[in-house]
């Protein structure tokens, strides 16, 4: 890139193109899952690039670390359709500073943050409950075996509203192991919707970043969160 003013105007320009043919692409390859909601992983992006994907026409934004989440919050205020998505770790002392601000939270995992989030919200917010769906060490999420006691727990906390379960598919190029894992997402959304809780009607799946989305949404997934394929 550049630097006189000339050619940074130019790479402006150049990067909007890139963003409006990035979101063509995978427009086009959600054909027919119309009621799917592409979030935008900002995390690898600076202000000005997330500025350009909301020019484009994105209104879902995410961010997985508070910090980069304030930054962008305050940044981007103007734009009063943006609704914000938060998916990463969530520390129970750093939950004052996103709680009113996000719209969406995809990594409830933990008693601690429902209690932290139901004593801080203004209003109901819509959560994801986060599951270890391939019980790897190192992911959040609540093990499997724990879900449905975790979710029946939540009813004790009336700030939050379980709207469907998240899950980060294993990172391997075995595509039967990917859709293994989506195919139990849904199995387990199913679980959770016979339960018949107000609280937790479950109706979505966020599943799906940018090298298996198409796959989550041939099973069920109804919100994808997607980074690298606007790079
Ligand atoms: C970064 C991130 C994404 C997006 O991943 P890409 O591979 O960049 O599409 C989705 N979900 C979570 C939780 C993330 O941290």
């Amino acid at each position: 890139m550049g630097s006189s003013p000339i050619e940074r105007a130019i790479f402006k320009v150049g990067e909007k193109v890139k963003v409006r043919e990035q979101l063509e692409k995978v427009r086009k390859s959600l054909e027919g899952y119309e009621n799917v909601t592409l979030v935008a992983a900002t995390k690898y992006m600076d202000v000005d690039h997330t500025r350009s994907l909301v020019e484009a026409g994105i209104t879902h934004l995410g961010e997985n670390r508070t910090d980069m989440f304030l930054e962008k919050y305050e940044a981007l205020k103007e734009y009063s359709n943006v609704k914000w998505h938060f998916f990463g770790t969530l520390q129970s002392r750093k939950v004052r500073d996103v709680v009113n601000k996000i719209d969406y939270l995809h990594s409830l995992d933990r008693t601690s943050l429902a209690v932290e989030l139901n004593k801080r919200l203004e209003k109901p917010l819509d959560c994801f409950v986060q599951v270890n769906i391939s019980a790897e060490d190192n992911k959040g999420g609540v093990p499997v075996h724990k879900l449905i006691p975790f979710i029946k727990s939540l009813g004790q906390y009336p700030k939050i509203r379980v709207i469907g379960l998240m899950c980060i598919a294993p990172f391997t190029f075995d595509q039967q192991v990917v859709e293994d894992t989506f195919k139990k997402m849904r199995e387990l959304q199913l679980d959770v919707q016979d339960l018949e809780l107000d609280f937790a009607p479950c109706t979505e799946l966020s599943m799906g970043m940018s090298n298996d989305y198409k796959l989550a949404v041939k099973h069920g997934a109804t919100y994808i969160r997607l980074g690298r394929v606007f790079l």
